[in-house]
C-alpha cells in the first residue's frame, strides 16, 4: 500500500475529475477545485457532472475522500501536491492557449506564498514542451517570492487515459509518466504511483511534455494512415480491415488505430496535433507529416458524403438519419466530433436531418437547434438514408430492414438487415 496524501485537483473536467474520483478511491483525501459552481455543487452531491464510466459510482462510494470547492486557498493549504488538470484549447492559428493554465497557477501562486510547509505543482493539462519549466515555473516563483525547488516543488505528470474508458485506464495504466524539476517532486510522485504495477518513466519537465504530444500526433497519424489506406482499398474493391489484420500482426506496427472509418474527433488529437503544427512552426520546423494527418482527417467524413450521394444523388429534401453524435462510444464529449462536420455538409445540401445519440445530444442542441432530436434509436432510421457515426453498441441490434444504411463506423451487423449497405472505406 502506497503512501496516503492530501492532493488538489484544479479544474474538475474529465481529466481532473476522473484524477480526483480515482485517487479517492485509492485511499487519497482529494479537494477539487473548479470555476464551475454548477460542477462543484454536483460533485459534492456526488453526481458527476460528466458522463463517464463508473465515474459517479466510485465518487458517491469514496465521498469521504473527495469533496470539490471553488477555493483555492483551501486546496492550496489543505495539500501537499496541486494537479493543474484544465484545459488547453487551441486559439484561432492552432496555438496553444494557457489562459487557463495561467489563472490556475496565479490562483495556486496566491496561496503557495504564504505556505509554510513544502508543496509541489503539477501541470496535468497538455502544455507544449517547455511550457512547465519556462512558463509555470517562472511565474510561480514570481507570484511566491520563492524558489522553485527549494521553497516549493514543480512537476509534470501527462495524462494518456482515453475518454470512454478514462476510470479504466487511470487504474489500469500501460505507463505512468512524470517530468520533476526537483526531487522532492520526484519522491512524492514515486510515492503516489508506487501502487502500480506498470513502467513508469521518470524523466525532465519537457520530455514528459513531449512524450504526451509525441504520443497523441503518433496516434493521430496511424489513423489517418489507415483511412488513406482505406480509400485506396475501396477504389481497389477489397476490404481494409482484412489488409488492417494484415499490418497488424508485425509487432513493429501493432493492430491497434489501424480501424479505417470517418477520422478522429473528440477534445485532444485535432487541438494537439494542430499545437505541436503552431509550435513546430514557431521554432522553424516543418511537420509535413503532421500537417497531412490533419488534411486527411478532414476530408474524410466528406467521404461518407459522397458514399451517401452514390445511393441518393440530390440530397435537397431528403430526410437523413445520423446515428451517433458523440465524438466515439460511451461519451458524452462531442468536440471536434465528425457527426459535426457531417451534419453540417448535409445542411449544405439542403437535406433534413434527424439524429440519435445515447448520451450526447444535449450537447449537440448547443450547436444545431434545427434538426430532429429522436427519442431513441429505432426513430432515426424513418428517414431516406441512415448514417451511422458512432459506435455505439446499441446500433448494433438495430433491425436496418429495408433501409440504404452508409457506415462510418464499420458495424458490420447492419448490414446483415439493411437493404443497401456501404462502408466509408471498405
Ligand atoms: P475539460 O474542459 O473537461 O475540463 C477542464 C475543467 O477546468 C472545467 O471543468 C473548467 O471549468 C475548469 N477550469 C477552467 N479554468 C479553471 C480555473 N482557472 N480554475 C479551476 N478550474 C478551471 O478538460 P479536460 O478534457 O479534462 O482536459 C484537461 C487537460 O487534460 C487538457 O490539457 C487536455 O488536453 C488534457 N487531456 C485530456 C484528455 C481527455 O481525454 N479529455 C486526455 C489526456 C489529456
Amino acid at each position: 500500500m502506497g503512501v496516503l496524501m492530501n492532493i488538489s485537483v484544479i479544474g474538475a473536467g474529465y481529466v481532473g475529475l476522473v484524477n480526483a474520483a480515482c485517487f479517492a478511491k485509492l485511499g487519497h483525501q482529494v479537494i477539487c477545485v473548479d470555476v464551475d459552481k454548477e460542477k462543484v455543487d454536483k460533485i459534492n452531491q456526488s453526481i458527476s457532472p460528466i458522463y463517464e464510466k463508473d465515474l459517479e459510482e466510485i465518487i458517491k462510494k469514496y465521498k469521504k475522500n473527495i469533496y470539490a470547492t471553488t477555493s483555492y486557498k483551501e486546496a492550496v493549504e489543505k495539500s501537499d501536491i496541486t494537479f493543474i488538470c484544465v484545459g488547453t484549447p487551441s486559439k484561432k492559428n492552432g496555438d496553444i492557449d494557457l489562459l487557463f493554465v495561467d489563472q490556475a497557477t496565479k490562483e495556486i501562486a496566491i496561496y503557495l506564498k504564504n505556505k509554510k510547509s513544502f508543496h509541489s505543482v503539477v501541470v496535468k493539462s497538455t502544455v507544449v514542451p517547455g511550457t512547465t519549466q519556462n512558463h509555470v515555473l517562472p511565474l510561480l516563483e514570481e507570484i511566491t517570492q520563492k524558489k522553485a525547488g527549494v521553497d516549493f516543488g514543480v512537476g509534470m505528470n501527462p495524462e494518456f487515459l482515453r475518454e470512454g474508458a478514462a476510470v479504466y485506464d487511470f487504474l489500469h495504466p500501460d505507463r505512468i509518466v512524470y517530468g520533476y524539476y526537483d526531487d522532492h517532486t520526484k519522491k512524492l510522485l514515486s510515492l503516489l504511483y508506487s501502487d502500480f504495477s506498470c513502467p513508469i518513466v521518470e524523466t525532465s519537465l519537457t520530455v514528459a511534455e513531449m512524450i504526451k504530444y509525441a504520443s497523441n500526433c503518433f496516434l493521430a497519424t496511424k489513423i489517418s494512415f489507415i483511412n488513406e489506406i482505406g480509400n485506396l482499398c475501396k477504389r481497389l474493391g477489397i476490404d481494409s480491415y482484412e489488409v488492417a489484420e494484415g499490418i497488424g500482426l508485425d509487432d513493429r506496427i501493432g493492430r491497434a488505430f489501424l480501424d479505417s472509418g470517418i477520422g478522429w474527433g473528440g477534445s485532444c488529437f485535432g487541438k494537439d496535433v494542430n499545437a505541436l503544427i503552431a509550435f513546430a512552426k514557431e521554432i522553424k520546423e516543418p511537420c509535413n507529416i503532421i500537417q497531412s494527418v490533419v488534411q486527411v482527417n478532414e476530408q474524410q467524413p466528406l467521404r461518407l458524403i459522397s458514399v451517401l450521394k452514390k445511393h441518393i444523388p440530390l440530397l435537397k429534401g431528403k430526410i437523413i438519419g445520423v446515428l451517433g453524435l458523440s465524438f466515439k462510444p460511451n461519451t458524452d464529449d462531442i468536440r471536434d466530433s465528425r457527426s459535426i462536420i457531417l451534419v453540417k455538409n448535409l445542411f449544405e445540401e439542403n437535406a433534413q436531418v434527424k439524429v440519435y445519440d445515447p448520451k450526447a445530444m444535449n450537447h449537440f442542441k448547443k450547436l444545431f437547434s434545427d434538426i430532429i432530436y429522436c427519442d431513441n434509436a429505432k426513430d432515426v432510421l424513418d428517414a431516406d438514408a441512415v448514417i451511422i457515426a458512432t459506435a455505439w453498441d446499441e446500433f448494433k441490434k438495430l433491425d436496418y430492414k429495408g433501409k440504404i444504411v452508409i457506415d462510418g463506423r464499420r458495424l458490420l451487423e447492419a448490414k446483415k438487415t439493411a437493404k443497401i449497405y456501404e462502408g466509408v472505406c471498405w
